[in-house]
């Protein structure tokens, strides 16, 4: 399963892309025809994991069962040109995660994809 090495590759603090072998697009490899061109002859790369900060919101009451990790940041990151959440723990207020704040991806648990400041 794609996920399954996706969630691994997380896990290593990096991301599971596919390039397009026709017009060279880059997106997660999750999906699994190319969004420019249709194509699926796509190829694995990985990706370094880290970025910037694009957008985030706080949680300080954390949906049930996640009551323990609260307060964190639910973030959008860009990295290598794509966009991808994941989860910051620790963070209480916007002051202390400015936009553009450097992130890198740390692990994957029953969160998701997991955030460090780098
Ligand atoms: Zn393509």
């Amino acid at each position: 399963m794609i996920e399954d090495k996706f969630i691994e590759c997380a896990k290593r603090g990096k991301i599971l892309a596919a390039k397009c072998k026709k017009c060279n697009n880059t997106q997660l490899a999750t999906i699994l025809f190319c969004l420019k061109c249709n194509s699926n002859e796509l190829e694995h790369v990985e990706l370094d994991g880290e970025g910037r900060v694009v957008t985030y919101t706080i949680l300080h009451v954390a949906p049930e069962g996640y009551e323990k990790y609260s307060p964190y940041a639910w973030v959008i990151l860009e990295s290598n040109g794509l966009n991808i959440s994941g989860f910051l723990e620790g963070v209480k207020s916007p002051s202390e995660l400015p936009l553009n704040s450097k992130v890198k991806i740390i692990g994957y648990d029953e969160r998701g994809i997991i955030l460090s400041k780098a």
